[in-house]
């Protein structure tokens, strides 16, 4: 696992090659390749997964194309959303039409038949679509043989899972969750976005923190409500403007869920 490159990477090296789950951002993609230059030599790219589309985990993109990488594998809708130019309000930017080398190439609708699975230098590799999680496009990966998924987006560590999708802004996540942990067993480590590898009971106990929150009709109901904090007036700001901020109480959930999550599962980091 790399940490530090935008999102979180994950790379499986085998001997006949690298197989990747997301490029991080396109800031850190020039130490990205010279991380993977130093670790694996030239060995060729033989798959990158893109969990979704966004910037922290498809930045990198570009430049593992141009290292050179045979698939590139993602739902759908994240090829969709690579492949034209549009406009986001509430971040009121807009977002480039990416290079034809770095969209995706082999990529899978939600009506398909699911898990996918694949074989990559002798290891099985089964990956599908995770809904009404974190954009219409999630891929978790699941590597079952180091028992570890790759999660992307949908689960969170390091900052307050807020929805970008206003598909899923009231569900904070909560059906991302839920197949997440029905694929897991009490010793997967789950791979969020950014931050430290998560225990499937953590990423549990997350689970039921969010759903209590996000559906949190009297604010005193919870320790940062009692302290004064407007939690239903930040929820609805939330579901307006779809922010990534922090709530009081998600803060707090996620440091005791940082504490308890598993370290040292980490292969590389940078
Ligand atoms: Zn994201």
């Amino acid at each position: 696992m790399v940490t530090g490159a935008g999102g979180n990477v994950v790379v499986l090296a085998k001997p006949e090659g690298l197989l990747l789950v997301d490029s991080g951002s396109a800031e850190r993609a020039a130490d990205l390749v010279g991380l993977l230059g130093q670790k694996f030599g030239a060995a060729p790219i033989g798959v990158l997964f893109n969990t979704h589309w966004h910037l922290e985990h498809t930045g990198g993109n570009d430049a593992i194309a141009a290292r050179g990488v045979k698939t590139i594998v993602a739902h759908e809708n994240t090829r969709l959303w690579m492949s034209t130019k549009f406009y986001v309000e509430w971040e009121d930017k807009y977002y480039q039409r990416r290079a034809p080398a770095s969209r995706p190439n082999k990529t899978f609708f939600t009506s398909d038949k699911q898990p996918f699975e694949l074989t990559f230098g002798g290891e099985r590799v089964v990956y599908g679509q995770l809904t009404e999680a974190h954009t219409d496009g999630d891929v978790y990966v699941h590597l079952p043989e180091h028992n570890v998924i790759v999660a992307g987006g949908a689960v969170t560590a390091a900052r307050y899972p807020c929805s970008t999708t206003s598909r899923a802004a009231g569900s904070a996540h909560g059906g991302g969750d839920a197949e997440l942990i029905g694929l897991a067993d009490a010793s997967t480590l789950i791979i969020p976005d950014v931050g430290p590898p998560q225990s499937a009971p953590t990423s549990k106990r997350r689970s039921r923190c969010c759903r209590r929150c996000a559906s949190a009709s009297k604010p005193s109901r919870c320790r940062a409500g009692r302290r004064g904090h407007d939690c239903r007036g930040y929820y609805e700001g939330v579901r307006r403007a779809l922010q990534r901020r922090f709530c009081t109480v998600h803060h707090q959930c996620l440091s005791e869920h940082v504490v308890e999550s598993t370290p040292g599962h980490r292969g590389i980091e940078d």
